[in-house]
């Protein structure tokens, strides 16, 4: 295998067969086989995992296993796959996507310092700017710091 193959082999180029490197269409067949996760330097470090394959990629017994559909929660493309596999999305990259999307949704949190309930992310400690100002030099006043706009804020 060219390290240029092994490069576009990835696990982690969203959206393509981690064989081809073909963009998918309409659907990809996710199977257990050995592909390149990791490029350091000029070397892939391989390792057998689920991973999606275009239907020639995947060959015809993975597609016969492939019985359960899943959207990729991403880049929304159609995967089938066993039951066994547990992996809700196509790549790394779409799996982080997907983290980072949960971690920014709307949800009721308590405020660390005042201890109102407010409408925000999900990573959210403070009901507002005031709250996280008044928590941060409660935080920091052994060390004082210049307040003011230039200090880095979320
Ligand atoms: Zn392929
Ligand atoms: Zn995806
Ligand atoms: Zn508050």
């Amino acid at each position: 295998m060219s390290i240029r193959n092994a490069k576009t082999a990835s696990y982690l180029h969203a959206g393509h067969c981690s064989r081809c490197d073909v963009p998918f269409v309409d659907e990809a067949i996710v199977t257990k086989d050995r592909v390149i996760w990791k490029i350091i330097g000029d070397l892939g470090l391989a390792a057998v995992q689920w991973a999606p394959f275009c239907e020639p990629c995947a060959g015809p017994d993975a597609c016969a296993a492939a019985k359960r559909e899943y959207v990729c929660g991403g880049c929304g493309i159609l995967m089938r796959g066993p039951e066994a596999w547990k992996a809700r999305t196509c790549s790394k990259r779409c799996e982080q996507r997907v983290r980072r999307a949960a971690r920014r949704a709307m949800t009721q949190r308590v405020c660390s310092c005042c201890g109102n309930s407010f409408i925000g992310r999900a990573d959210a400690k403070f009901c507002g700017s005031a709250c996280r100002q008044k928590s941060y030099r409660h935080q920091h006043k052994r060390f004082p710091m210049v307040t003011g706009s230039t200090e880095k804020h979320l």
